[in-house]
């Protein structure tokens, strides 16, 4: 679907509604106006995941928060209140593994973006959104033919990522077309 323009531009042309407006994809998730809108969220590549700096700041409150039953624990024992120093001890316990369990679930989930990245970006970067029409499609149909709507697209996407669990519960009723991504570099590894 790409012609020559008078310029050399390459032209997009819809093939669902023959319009030229169509927009790339990364250029409407970087648009703040999408953003608003909830487009951007509707062709985002991949799931949000808590950077590394969030983690450290996670686990930085989690250990003051332990830190704070470590003393009441020691506030207990000194001053002879076994609830005290039994509560205290408790908290920092329970507070100090949470605290793991959730930084660690973090680097997993930033592990899984990471590992899909490729794939994600390989199916996302090529494909344009159509406003006309609201359908995505890839000007000459590599690396996927055919044309998706905004919520069919990032199944595609997350699902050929190994991110697909992560997508909201609206997406168990997307059914994709058969045969995507068919294009050249588009194999489907998965039943
Ligand atoms: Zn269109």
């Amino acid at each position: 679907m790409t012609t020559e323009g008078a310029r050399g531009a390459v032209e997009v042309i819809c093939p669902g509604c023959a319009s030229d407006g169509a927009q790339a994809v990364p250029e409407v998730c970087a648009d703040h106006a999408a953003g608003r809108e909830g487009l951007a969220d509707r062709l985002a590549r991949s799931p949000g995941v808590p950077s590394r700096f969030d983690s450290c700041l996670h686990f930085v409150e989690g250990m003051l928060m332990a830190g704070v039953g470590v003393a009441l624990a020691y506030g207990g024992v000194d001053g002879g209140r076994p609830l005290f120093a039994v509560g205290g001890s408790l908290l920092a316990v329970l507070v100090f593994a949470g605290t793991i369990v959730v930084v660690r679930g973090e680097g997993r989930e930033r592990a899984l973006v990471a590992a899909g990245a490729p794939r994600a970006d390989a199916l996302w970067r090529s494909a344009y959104y159509c406003a006309g029409c609201a359908s995505v499609f890839c000007p000459g149909g590599t690396p996927w033919q055919g044309r998706l709507t905004p919520e069919q697209f990032k199944k595609l996407v997350w699902t050929e990522a190994g991110y697909g669990k992560q997508l909201e519960e609206r997406f168990t009723d997307v059914e994709l077309p058969p045969g995507i991504p068919a294009g050249p570099g588009g194999s489907r590894d998965h039943a």
